[in-house]
């Protein structure tokens, strides 16, 4: 049951590092037979669970619903002055998952072999739980925060896209739900790259902005190939093009921030990602979508009669946008891959289905430094760098809601690696290294000692 080394502001708290690793052990455990796979997601007894948890340890609790059976649970130790509110997030919503698929039972919680099972193990009850029990072992430690106030939000209908969630809180209960400063899911698995060691603080998100291409032609029977004009195989070096390349690399700060802490040089994003292919190629696929605009085409559909050649053929892109970029980019991304519409090239038509932007908070603050000088604590000579997350989590509607609150994506694996534990988001035989859970906690037991006194 391995706890990494303790730390000293966790220590000086009188707080034990192996019963710490327990309580969150015990938590997750208890949070994953809880069924929570939204639709419909049903997260109250898992609510009430925790609610029972920090209440006990001394936490002011609430439950708020915007619809019944499905409430969110904020958490509050407040301090004797008057100060900033650090608040940790977590949804405790799932995504579906297929026992069929999965070596044990996905509901189960069970510890095998130094790995606690279970859909959510990753995403992301894992990190409730992690901060659930750091926060109330210092509540019943007797620690309060010298200034300010620490939240816990854990809220529900995240994988849906928050509207029950994360969303309807910040919009609904702003004064209960504000926050200066915020740690979410997002990033802190860590990678080795170059000889370094990182942990990928998500700093910022990509927005979303879908587009429908379409071609045009004549309608005809099916049989008289040669009377219409089929807009099908015109959709074919649409498609060609779109699998030939994506967009030139146009790197937000972050992004380049990022290439510059993995010792890469920004001003060549090109070569930086070849170098990242050869040193690890699942590395840098895994990261070169940072830098810049992405077309992923997703669906298709044209002609709804086998017998009818089609006038209309239409192709659904699921593209990603790096936070301070919007339409105009997109709109000369989409020339620049699949030319200028109209002779010589191809006749196609773009019309916008979703315009989300992307989203960030500075890279540069004390919660940064307060971030960045943990993992060199605990894990020396590895760094802090930031990254950007190509989804998009939570973390947007609090930056929408509270336009000076920064927030983060962070939670510390230092055993799991970013590439082991990608593949295990909403898939199979999702688990955690419980040393990870232990080295979670006892960021988030740090981090408030730390951040609030
Ligand atoms: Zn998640």
């Amino acid at each position: 049951m391995g706890t990494d080394s303790s730390s000293s502001a966790t220590a000086t708290a009188g707080i034990d590092a192996v019963e710490l690793a327990r309580e969150a052990e015990a938590l997750l455990g208890g949070l994953i037979r809880f069924n929570t796979v939204n639709p419909p997601g049903n997260e109250e007894q898992a609510q009430q669970f925790l609610a029972d948890h920090l209440r006990a340890a001394g936490f002011q609790c609430e439950l708020l619903a915007a619809e019944p059976g499905r409430p969110n649970l904020l958490a509050r130790l407040k301090g004797s002055a008057p100060g900033p509110t650090l608040c940790y997030l977590g949804h405790v919503d799932t995504v579906l998952a297929n026992p069929a698929e999965w070596q044990r039972d996905p509901w189960s919680g069970e510890i095998v072999d130094g790995f606690l099972w279970g859909r959510g193990a990753i995403d992301m009850k894992s990190q409730v739980a992690a901060e659930i029990a750091a926060c109330a072992a210092l509540a019943r430690a007797g620690w309060r925060p010298a200034t300010g106030e620490l939240l816990i939000a854990a809220v529900v209908d995240e994988e849906t896209g928050g509207e029950l969630g994360a969303q309807w809180i910040t919009r609904e209960h702003p004064d209960k739900s504000r926050c200066d400063l915020l740690i979410n899911e997002g990033g802190g698995a860590f990678f080795d790259y170059a000889g370094r060691r990182c942990y990928g603080v998500c700093c910022a998100e990509k927005g979303v902005f879908r587009f429908a291409v379409s071609t045009d032609g004549t309608a005809a029977h099916a049989s008289l190939p040669a009377l219409g004009d089929n807009a099908l195989l015109k959709m074919g070096p649409v498609l060609d093009r779109l699998a030939a390349r994506q967009p030139s690399y146009a790197l937000c700060a972050e992004a380049q921030a990022f290439l510059e802490a993995v010792g890469e040089d920004p001003g060549d994003p090109v070569g930086a990602v070849e170098r990242m292919r050869q040193s690890d190629p699942v590395l840098a696929r895994v990261f070169e979508p940072m830098l810049g605009i992405t077309f992923s085409p997703t669906r298709i559909r044209a002609s709804e009669k086998i017998n009818v050649i089609p006038s209309l053929a239409e192709c659904k892109v699921d593209c990603r946008v790096p936070p301070g970029l919007g339409e105009d980019e997109v709109r000369a991304a989409i020339v620049e891959v699949l030319g200028e519409p109209g002779p010589p090239g191809v006749e196609y038509r773009t019309e916008f289905t979703e315009r989300i932007a992307g989203n960030r908070s500075p890279a540069d603050s004390n919660l940064m430094d307060t971030i960045a000088t943990w993992v060199a604590e605990q894990d020396p000579g590895a760094r802090a760098v930031p990254v950007v997350l190509p989804g998009f989590t939570d973390s947007r509607h609090y930056r929408d809601a509270f336009p000076d609150c920064v927030a983060y994506g962070f939670f510390p694996h230092r055993h799991q690696s970013l590439l082991e534990t990608s593949p295990l988001i909403h898939g199979a035989d999702e688990r955690i290294d419980v040393r990870d859970l232990g080295f979670a906690t006892q960021f988030f037991c740090d981090v408030a000692l730390r951040t609030l006194g």
